[in-house]
């Protein structure tokens, strides 16, 4: 597949299609400074004894108020959280506005890319033109869209 990297891995062997790398349609940006020390203070809090991998998020809402999310696990792994998530939940149970963009940041060889149970929450929460940064603690950052993170999303529309 042009464009992406196919993981070699034992699973791959025994006839798993595994693949390590999916291009994220988007824009290389420069993001605010602030917001940018904003998200990688987010970081600081995540609590991942198990993964050591720490991910930031911040979600903005239409005035201008932030909240911050960190990923947190659970030694029963598939209870923790991830940082977007904690960061749309708290928008939407603490803020009277709607969000009008999201910033997420790990130590990623190139911008971090949400888990597919976000970008899902993403398209729940957030306008599908909702801008979308995504970066790494080098400060490099790409913007893209709710809409691109997640084509052909599962919506209301689809329960009929
Ligand atoms: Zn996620």
């Amino acid at each position: 597949m042009k464009g992406y990297e196919v993981y070699e891995s034992e699973e791959k062997k025994k006839g798993w299609a595994r693949v390590s790398w999916y291009p994220i349609p988007g824009e290389r940006v420069e993001v605010d400074k602030q917001l940018e020390e904003k998200v990688l203070a987010a970081r600081s809090r995540a609590y991942v004894p198990y993964s050591h991998f720490p991910v930031g998020a911040v979600a903005v809402d239409q005035a201008g108020h932030t909240y911050s999310g960190a990923n947190v696990e659970n030694a029963s792994y598939p209870l923790g959280m991830c940082a977007e998530r904690v960061a749309l939940f708290k928008l939407v149970t603490e803020s009277t506005h709607a969000p009008q963009a999201l910033y997420v940041i790990g130590d990623t060889e190139g911008p971090i890319s949400p888990c597919g149970a976000c970008r899902q929450v993403m398209v729940e929460l957030c306008p599908p033109e909702m801008p979308v940064y995504l970066g790494n603690v080098r400060g490099e950052w790409i913007e893209t869209t709710v809409a691109a993170l997640l084509p052909g999303a599962f919506t209301d529309r689809d329960l009929g």
